[in-house]
């Protein structure tokens, strides 16, 4: 019997799971990628030919055993491929080059430090906030997060009698600023707790409080990736390939082409016409929906207009620092939160004071640097999505850098910085990289209680048409695009079955559609 074809478009972390579940179900899978290489976002730099590689993207690897699972499912174990050390210290924070504080994996270790940092009051609220954000954590995991379609309704239905309490006790109408309020009147803590919602690219003063259950994800265990969290990438691919599926580099779909209501094939730039069963777009949504793919498939979402999520302007170098003890992961704080996503979400601009983000990739635990040498820097600030409509010009881009590194050295950090050996990324590149999104990174932003419905589900109503990757369900980030790849490929193998096309019934191992 024939076996199915599916061409994925994108090789981002969703488009790399769902090539592997694919291929190891039997199906003939193409994976186009527009790039010269797998992982989308999950990227490294070099300053240099032959220069040590910088992380320039995702550095926060959480919830393995997502990656356990993949792997285990695919005759394989994480382990075999790649080392990871679990942090000791989650992140270093600091709001003043008087005001640190650290986060443990240790919840005990924390509660001391929030007591001697801000009291006891607040080390308590602390405790209750951990336990507030495991509740909504388990609550929502298989209610939402690894359900295939969630509407309220349904997660009503999935939570069940017994979840119905944790979850309206966290209540999902409040901001996630105001319910941190319930936990702690130190506005440090709520800054500190309220940043989760970037990681969900969205503002902490209008993302729903549910999104606190990323502080769980984080609590229960942040880990290092050795050779960086672009080796994840590399290393699914590899898999994905030896499973079978093959790899178009520098190949860029333009249109979905579909056959009686259902896909057909595809056409690659300056290539041929791949004809196919089934596609799974793991671009961004936002270059569906833009038409990029063509006006027929266009019609697989909604129309209408979310709210982006967060962009960035990074900068990567191998540079010496002073001043601070730096971790791997560190936060400096500007000192007014609500200025800085009021200039990003209402105004369209760069915040005049940024919270920055550094990953000192050269830090593990017990790993010291010597003083007065390089070390690799990811240095990262909050931008809003408007790469397609307006150039940072060199000034603006300068003035953004002196800001970002003026914060730095307000909170006791000397990054000493070359021009010459810095890569920086503005939302024009992010935009350029990423098609339709203006640099968005994190697919809409998830504002208010029911954005998070509104997010695709990774099953279109075009037969043969799936999504997967952090633009739709259940959302972004490394493990959450990691599932969203496994659901449609899930998907795409029981309709393959059901229509009797199936040379397997069901994928060995795999992950159910619900
Ligand atoms: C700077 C930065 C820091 C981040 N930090 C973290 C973190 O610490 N932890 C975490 O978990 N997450 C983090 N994230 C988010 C995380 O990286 C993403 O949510 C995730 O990697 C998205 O994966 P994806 O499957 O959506 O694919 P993407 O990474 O979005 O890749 C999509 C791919 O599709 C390709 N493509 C697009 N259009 C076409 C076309 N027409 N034809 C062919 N190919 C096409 C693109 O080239 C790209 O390779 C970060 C993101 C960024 C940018």
């Amino acid at each position: 019997m024939a076996r199915e074809r599916v061409a994925i478009i994108g090789a981002g972390v969703g488009g790399l799971v769902a090539a592997l579940d694919l291929a190891r179900a039997g199906a003939d899978v193409t994976v186009l990628e527009r790039t010269a290489s797998p992982g989308g976002k999950m990227r490294a730099e070099a300053l240099s030919a032959g220069g040590p590689r910088i992380e320039a993207g995702p550095t926060v690897f959480t919830m393995r055993r997502v990656f356990d699972e993949i792997f285990s499912d695919a005759g394989t174990s994480l382990d075999a491929h790649l080392t990871l050390r679990p942090l000791e210290v989650i992140a270093r924070h600091a709001w003043s080059s008087a005001e640190r504080l650290d986060l443990f994996a240790d919840i005990e270790q924390s509660v001391a430090q929030i007591a001697a940092f801000a009291g006891l009051r607040e080390a308590n609220g602390y405790r209750a906030f951990c336990a507030r954000a495991r509740d909504i954590y388990q609550t929502l995991d298989a209610s939402f997060i690894r359900a295939e379609r969630p509407d309220v309704q349904s997660l009503v239905r999935r939570v069940g009698l017994s979840g119905v309490g944790s979850f309206w006790r966290v209540n999902p109408f409040l901001s996630l600023w105001r319910a941190l309020g319930d936990n702690f009147s130190d506005p440090r803590l709520r800054q500190l707790f309220g940043r989760y919602a970037t990681y969900c690219g969205s503002s902490p003063f209008l993302a729903p409080a549910t999104l606190m259950l990323v502080a769980h994800v984080e609590q229960e265990a942040v880990w290092s990736v050795a050779g960086g969290m672009s080796r994840v990438a590399e290393v699914l691919a590899d898999l994905a390939q030896k499973h079978g599926a093959s790899f178009r580099y520098e190949s860029e779909a333009t249109e979905i082409i579909l056959s009686g209501g259902r896909v057909a094939g595809v056409k690659i730039a300056g290539a041929d016409q791949l004809p196919v069963d089934a596609v799974v777009v793991n671009a961004d949504i936002a270059a569906l929906a833009g038409g990029l793919f063509g006006g027929a498939a266009r019609r697989a979402l909604p129309q209408g207009q979310a709210t982006r999520s967060l962009s960035a302007m990074t900068w990567v170098t191998n540079a010496s620092t002073d001043g601070f003890p730096l971790a791997r992961h560190n936060v400096f704080f500007s000192r007014d939160y609500a200025a800085e996503f009021d200039a990003i979400f209402q105004h369209s601009r760069m915040p005049g004071e940024p919270t920055v983000y550094v990953c000192a990739q050269d830090r593990d635990a017990g790993a010291e640097i010597d003083d007065g040498a390089p070390e690799r820097l990811l240095i990262l600030v909050n931008a809003p999505a408007i790469g397609d409509r307006h150039r940072f010009e060199p000034a603006e881009i300068e003035q953004c850098a002196h800001r970002t590194f003026g914060q730095l050295a307000r909170c006791g950090l000397r990054v000493n910085w070359d021009h010459a050996q810095m890569i920086t990324t503005t939302p024009n590149d992010f935009a350029a990289r990423f098609p339709a999104t203006g640099g968005a990174l994190y697919g809409q932003a998830s504002h208010g209680w029911k954005a998070s419905f509104t997010r695709p589900s990774t099953r279109t109503p075009i037969p043969g048409l799936y999504l997967a990757g952090g633009s739709t369900h259940p959302g972004p980030g490394v493990p959450m695009a990691a599932i969203s790849g496994r659901m449609a490929a899930a998907q795409a193998i029981a309709a393959f079955a059901s229509t009797g096309r199936s040379r397997r019934a069901a994928m060995p191992g795999g992950m159910s559609t619900r």
